[in-house]
């Protein structure tokens, strides 16, 4: 494995440098980026038009989907440059993008799995935002035992009719697409019977109702399904083939190098946030317990990276992201919470202070990011679970009798 950039790659990093200065110019704010790219663009007006006019910006300079086929919209890009292009971006710190469940997860499953129509429809429209995607996995019953899920699919001439109900599904009040799982065979061994669909979510019998999470934000959705039509041509994979199909949706949303860069953020920002605080007379980042804390989040993020470039030199070598991309998650979520932690400590009792109040330390931003940290380790799967895959799919130890 040789972790040193070619020259080829260091000249796509320059140029991608300066299309990001005249682009996103030295850091301006989010919505200051996407209001730009709106205007640029001409779009009519819809409410998420400047959302959408960034990743198309993007899409239009080539800086979204390298690694995916060109015939789709994609760029055939190194996977390094992919890397190249997540770093410079954190750098600079673009704008999210509205459609990343499309870009890191459905369009990489349908790339492996979709029918050549399947991709020719739906590819180029994720790379472009002209549509949003959620993902309907988790059941009221079955979360962490996925292979339990309960939606039902009644099989007939034109295609499926779906019965159920998903959950804690991020965006779907968003969102045009749905991939999801559901039951086609109900006496099949419960991981034999699943399949793996698309639905546009615009089909009657389609409800979605917003849930309000622990900081009092809408992000993730219940999604009632009654007497749903789902055509045949929207099923991914083989009938009662869903489950590997899900499971590598799974390699696909755990893995990448997109976690590492955004705690490499998260630490500059507390960096920053304990050089601008005093204790007594002195900086926050004057004490030592603070530094100490401080380099050995450091430490783990340079760990992490690297595991990102173990994985990624698997990928250059035409492996998909296997059971190892939950080492990097369960890592990278439970350092998220580490180092909220860490900025909640530096801040002392000033910490909770609500965010208009005149004493509040930047602008009360660790009060709602240690909420959101802990967010991680459940989304995408929770950290015992990571375990149990590490432990069964990495160690190759013993399953246990229940499972
Ligand atoms: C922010 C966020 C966004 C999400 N977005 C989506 C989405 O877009 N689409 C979607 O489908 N889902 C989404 N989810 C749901 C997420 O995938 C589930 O919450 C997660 O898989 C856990 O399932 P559960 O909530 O049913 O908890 P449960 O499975 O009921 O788990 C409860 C507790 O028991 C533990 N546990 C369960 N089984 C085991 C075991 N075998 N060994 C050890 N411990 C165990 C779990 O670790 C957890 O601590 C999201 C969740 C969050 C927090």
């Amino acid at each position: 494995m040789d972790l040193n950039f070619s020259t080829a790659d260091e000249e796509y990093r320059q140029r991608l440098r300066t299309w990001l200065k005249e682009n996103v110019g030295g850091g301006g704010s989010a919505n200051a980026v996407m209001k730009k790219a709106e205007e640029d663009s001409g779009s009519a007006k819809d409410p998420l038009a400047g959302a959408r006019a960034w990743p198309r910006k993007l899409h239009d300079a080539g800086y979204v989907g390298l690694p995916w086929p060109k015939e789709y919209g994609g760029q055939d890009a190194s996977f390094t440059e992919q890397v190249i292009c997540a770093e410079e971006m954190a750098r600079v710190r673009t704008p999210p993008l509205i459609n990343t469940i499309g870009l890191s997860i459905i369009g990489p499953t349908l790339v492996q799995h979709g029918t050549e129509e399947q991709k020719k429809r739906f590819l180029p429209r994720i790379l472009r935002a002209d549509d949003l995607w959620c993902q309907g996995f988790s059941e009221p019953e079955a979360g962490s035992d996925l292979a339990s899920l309960r939606c039902r699919a009644e099989i007939d001439a034109e295609g499926f009719v779906v019965n159920g109900q998903k959950v804690w599904t991020s965006l779907a009040f968003l969102s045009d697409w749905m991939f999801l799982l559901v039951r086609t065979d109900p006496d099949a061994p419960k991981r034999e019977g699943i399949s793996y669909l698309l639905l546009d979510m615009k089909t009657p019998g389609v409800s979605v109702r917003p849930l309000r999470n622990a900081a009092g934000g809408q992000h993730f959705n219940e999604v009632f399904l009654d007497d749903v039509r789902i055509p045949r041509e929207n099923l991914v994979g083989e009938l009662n083939g869903g489950w590997p199909i899900a499971r590598s949706s799974l390699d696909h949303e755990r893995s990448g190098l997109s976690g590492v860069i955004a705690l490499e953020e998260t630490l500059g920002r507390l960096w920053r946030m304990a050089g601008q605080l005093k204790r007594g007379a002195k900086d926050a980042l004057e004490d030592p317990s603070t530094r100490r804390a401080l380099a050995q989040h450091w430490i783990e993020i340079e760990g992490l990276r690297h595991l990102g470039y173990r994985t990624l030199s698997d990928q250059i070598a035409g492996k998909p992201p296997g059971a190892g991309s939950s080492v990097g998650k369960l890592f990278a979520s439970e350092l998220r919470q580490e180092m909220t932690r860490t900025a909640l400590r530096i801040e002392g009792p000033l910490g909770p202070v609500a965010k208009r109040s005149p004493h509040v330390v930047d602008r009360g931003r660790w009060h709602a990011a240690y909420f959101d940290a802990l967010a991680h380790s459940i989304g995408g799967g929770t950290s015992e679970i990571m375990r149990n895959v590490i432990a069964e799919k990495v160690l190759g130890l013993p399953r246990s009798q229940d499972d």
